[in-house]
């Protein structure tokens, strides 16, 4: 086969086509074949259309990485709803209480914490940025695969590839980790999460609002038209039932929940809910294939980090696969591979941990590590050098990052 591609990416969601981007984009020398499979490849919305029910909230550094692959530029600003703060509590104390931690984007300098982006905007524009700097998109899904020593052979529905590197891009149910046979740890959570839109009574202020409930998480997303973007984290069978309920009995539950933080809230949107599991794969790569992103480490919603940590996954392996091309290296190479999981796994490992112990301690649990950490709350909110701490993971400026991150904020690798 002599139209072997240099990578092809299974999977065009926002991680795999930011990968395609920067991919494209960083190319110096003498351009990459890449290709995407991509069988379900959304549309941008509609000017002046309401905003879609599946939105995520995007740090800093993701900011940065979609505007080095043209993307960023494409997503119009009025779909763009910056938050400026963070308020966080638990159900023992008062939402407007002295024992709320509060992380204000003014205090650390930046002018705000991140963005809420609909998951449909970030993707077509990634999608449409790769296109038109000649990227390629294949409209088809993986059927099967066969590993050779010097390339990937891929059937697809529409015919079959072979690529030097392959990358499994394609989300938590990845047929790419089945078929090379990476195994992972699950952890089914018991918990879905409802995702709505709601008016409040009281203005949301671009503030992320987040209560940890005893009993599972609320958090409400500021979005630029004034609406609040829920994702709810409760009880399966709960949550089945509050999808099923009227509006009028859904939203009484809801300010409950919220105690009252918002005031009076009015449901706006249909509902759907999204079973929760938390995902690691053992290994990230084998000899010409690698994992990113939701393929190898799917976390719980409630820190609003797994896109993010996708798309640094995406930046990695990208830096690495344009430092192998420059020195005449094979970017399907173990060698290669193994750096790029050595890299981002203890990274994903890291913040799975501690999302984890929150879901445990913070939204669950009533035993003396929960006082503890609900007293923890309190303390970091007193603490000038710990919000710094918190506000440097929550941009994603902070932890070992690749160059194009650093580069683009203007600040030292491992600084917090
Ligand atoms: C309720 C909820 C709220 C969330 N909120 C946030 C948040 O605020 N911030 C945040 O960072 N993260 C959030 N997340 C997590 C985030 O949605 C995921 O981490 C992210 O979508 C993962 O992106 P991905 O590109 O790896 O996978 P996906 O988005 O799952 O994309 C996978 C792509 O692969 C394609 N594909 C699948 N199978 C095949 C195949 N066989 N062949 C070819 N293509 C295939 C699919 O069509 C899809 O386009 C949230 C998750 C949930 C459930």
């Amino acid at each position: 086969m002599n139209d072997t591609l240099d990578v092809l990416i299974v999977g065009g969601g926002p991680v795999g086509a930011c990968l395609a981007g920067l991919l494209l984009s960083g190319a110096g020398g003498p351009a990459l074949r890449v290709a995407v499979l991509e069988p379900e490849r959304p549309r941008a919305p509609e000017p002046g259309s309401p905003f879609d029910l599946r939105v995520s909230a995007f740090s800093r550094a993701s900011e940065h990485l979609l505007a080095a692959c043209g993307a960023w530029a494409r997503i119009p600003r009025e779909r763009l709803s910056p938050f400026e703060r963070m308020r966080v509590w638990h159900a023992s104390a008062a939402p407007h209480g002295p024992d709320v931690l509060v992380f204000d984007a003014a205090h650390a300098g930046e002018p705000n914490l991140g963005h809420i982006i609909e998951n449909r905007q970030v993707q077509a524009a990634l999608l449409d940025a790769f296109e038109e700097a000649g990227g390629r998109i294949i409209p088809a899904r993986l059927r099967d695969l066969e590993i050779g020593e010097d390339r990937v052979t891929v059937t697809t529905t529409e015919g079959t590839l072979a690529a030097r590197l392959l990358v499994g891009a394609d989300g938590a149910r990845s047929a790419v980790r089945e078929a090379i046979g990476l195994t992972a740890d699950v952890l089914e959570y018991g918990q879905s999460a409802i995702v709505a839109m709601v008016t409040t009574e009281r203005p949301h202020e671009r503030t992320a609002w987040q209560r940890f409930l005893r009993n599972g998480t609320l958090a409400f997303l500021p979005l630029a038209d004034g609406t609040s973007s829920i994702v709810w984290s409760i009880d399966t069978a709960r949550a089945a039932a509050l999808c099923e309920a009227s509006p009028e009995e859904f939203a009484a539950e809801l300010e409950r929940d919220a105690d009252g933080a918002l005031g009076r809230i009015r449901l706006v949107s249909e509902r759907a809910a999204f079973p929760l599991r938390r995902l690691a794969a053992h290994r990230y790569v084998v000899h010409r294939c690698a994992l990113v992103g939701d393929a190898a480490h799917v976390v719980h919603p409630l820190a609003g980090q797994g896109v993010n940590l996708g798309l640094l996954d995406a930046a990695t392996l990208a830096e690495l696969i344009l430092d192998a091309r420059s020195e005449r290296e094979d970017p399907g190479a173990l060698r290669v591979l193994r750096r790029y999981e050595r890299w981002r796994k203890s990274e994903n490992q890291l913040m799975g941990s501690m999302i984890h112990a929150f879901n445990r301690f913070l939204a669950h649990g009533s035993g003396p590590l929960s006082r503890l950490a609900q007293r923890g709350l309190g303390w970091v909110n007193r603490s000038e050098e710990l919000k710094r701490f918190f506000i440097g993971r929550a941009l994603g400026l902070s932890g070992e990052l690749p160059r194009i991150c650093t580069a683009k904020a203007g600040i030292e690798a491992g600084a917090p």
